[in-house]
């Protein structure tokens, strides 16, 4: 299929000018950008005039059909319906987790996750590689999983059973710098977390509501300290580390990362829509609290707002990302593991795999702490993020694109195959209405989950059309037209 896109404002990607013009792609790849492309015969033309085009947008942190903690509940998008909530909100490339099994190897454990891939998403994925144990088979394969293609490891400061100590931090971080790697980091500080949890459940504390104070700003904060501490330390010893902190939430960690960023040091952040958004009280006002339990959790506006200052600085933090990992409201109470509905491949809603209940009813309703945590965020991330930055402070769409796409691109050493509308790139390209006004509820999501963060919120600004290696597969017909076609890819990325 060959496409061409007339009179678009073009955002080529996070440090270009804006211009008005045209893009012209052929099969997977953009072939021609520019003012005044002439049309090749057998052209399909979108008239993007009054709409602005601009890279696809990337999200670094999702999880799909991923089975979280010792009970291990399912979240409740698979690959397919998770990558068609994606597109659908303008995103086209998605990074998922890999969590090898006790006893798998990384590389066994990279072909077992790409199966719950291959076959079922619409969208090109890669995955991180999560570092649960610092053995010498593990470290050793860190750079031939780097060969395989996939450069960033994910490492967790807290949840037993995942989690790396601080003594142990060390070995990871060295295996992976010296392997060209990027290391991601859950950066929450464990005794903390346990500390409070225990005082809760002493004191029979188990509602929502004590959700947040187990997950206190300090503790987050003094886990970033000393993460970054032993990061830069290697770093400074010459090991060629690139280091990354997930959902960073605390305008404290933020203010730390730009300040050792601005000292040359290679260190990243990146914040989630959720805590730039939506305030630490849905805890206690929310009809469904259960809908905010994830961490970070949310925090007080205030902190948000002076996060927020920290993230516009643009230094070294320049993501939004989702962290979705999205439950159904009988997922969080026990009364099932695996999600209540499935999307099949002509795009109709099943059911899910038969209840199997992790919580005996018994004992009353499960306490926050047992809990699956996370929330819903694929689809709106860049929507949401649109009214907060664009329209409500002012950034332009250069900034945007930075921060939706062009910067988890780079960092994730996915650029310029993705990040950029650029001859040769792979033609995913998000065509948004600026004006559009939507008011977001949850029959609105694709997602599998009946649990919706962001009911009510007023935007402004949606993608209308939505291309995915050189198809269209959003476009404002009678309601969207989909494709559910499968011709997603496992990105090989190469360290930058
Ligand atoms: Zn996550």
């Amino acid at each position: 299929m060959t496409i061409l896109i007339k009179n678009g404002l073009i955002i080529r990607d996070g440090d270009s000018q804006p211009f008005i013009g045209d893009v012209l792609t052929h099969e997977r790849q953009i072939v021609a950008i520019g003012p005044g492309i002439e049309a090749p015969p057998n052209v399909h033309i979108i008239d993007a005039t009054g709409l602005v085009v601009m890279p696809g947008a990337i999200d670094p942190h999702v999880h799909l059909h991923y089975p979280q903690g010792s009970n291990r509940i399912y979240t409740a998008d698979d690959f397919r319906s998770g990558s068609v909530a994606a597109m659908l909100g303008g995103t086209t490339t998605i990074l998922d987790f890999i969590e090898p099994q006790e006893g798998e190897t990384l590389l066994t454990a990279l072909q077992t996750r790409n199966n719950d891939a291959q076959g079922l998403s619409i969208l090109d994925y890669s995955f991180h590689m999560s570092v649960i144990r610092t053995d010498n088979l593990t470290l050793s394969e860190i750079p031939q999983v780097v060969d395989e293609g996939i450069t960033s490891f994910k490492i967790y400061t807290a949840y037993d059973g995942i989690r790396l100590t601080y003594n142990e931090l060390p070995l990871a971080l060295n295996a992976i710098g010296q392997a060209r790697g990027l290391a991601i980091v859950h950066s929450e500080d464990h005794a903390t977390i346990q500390d409070r949890v225990t005082k809760c459940r002493e004191e029979g504390l188990v509602e929502c509501k004590y959700h947040p104070e187990c997950h206190p700003i300090e503790g987050e904060f003094a886990s970033n300290q000393t993460v970054l501490q032993i990061a830069t330390d290697i770093q400074r010893r010459g090991v060629p580390l690139r280091f990354h902190i997930v959902h960073v939430s605390t305008p404290q960690g933020a203010e730390l990362l730009n300040t050792l960023r601005s000292q040359n040091l290679d260190v990243s952040g990146e914040v989630c829509t959720q805590h730039i958004t939506l305030p630490v009280d849905l805890y206690t006002t929310a009809e469904d609290p259960s809908t905010f339990v994830m961490s970070p959790p949310l925090r007080p506006v205030e902190e948000e707002n002076k996060l927020m200052v920290e993230v516009e600085k643009g230094i070294a933090i320049q993501m939004i990302t989702s962290d979705h990992a999205p439950f159904t409201r009988d997922q969080r109470l026990g009364n099932r593991r695996t999600p209540n509905f499935i999307l099949g491949p002509d795009g109709s809603i099943q059911p899910g795999p038969q209840a199997d209940p992790w919580w005996n009813p018994d004992n009353g309703l499960p306490p926050f702490y047992a809990m699956p945590g996370g929330g819903s965020g694929i689809e709106f991330r860049a929507i949401v993020a649109h009214t907060l930055c664009v329209v409500q402070r002012g950034w332009n769409y250069t900034q945007f694109v930075n921060f939706v796409s062009t910067a988890a691109a780079k960092r994730f050493d996915l650029f310029p195959q993705k990040g950029t509308l650029s001859i040769g790139s792979d033609a995913d390209i998000a065509i948004w209405d600026p004006e559009a006004m939507t008011r977001l509820t949850l029959s609105q999501t694709h997602s599998m989950t009946d649990q919706f963060p962001y009911e009510g919120f007023e935007v402004k600004g949606y993608p209308k059309i939505v291309i995915v290696g050189g198809q269209i597969l959003k476009l404002e017909c009678d309601g969207p037209c989909l494709s559910f076609e499968p011709r997603g890819r496992l990105l090989k990325r190469r360290p930058m």
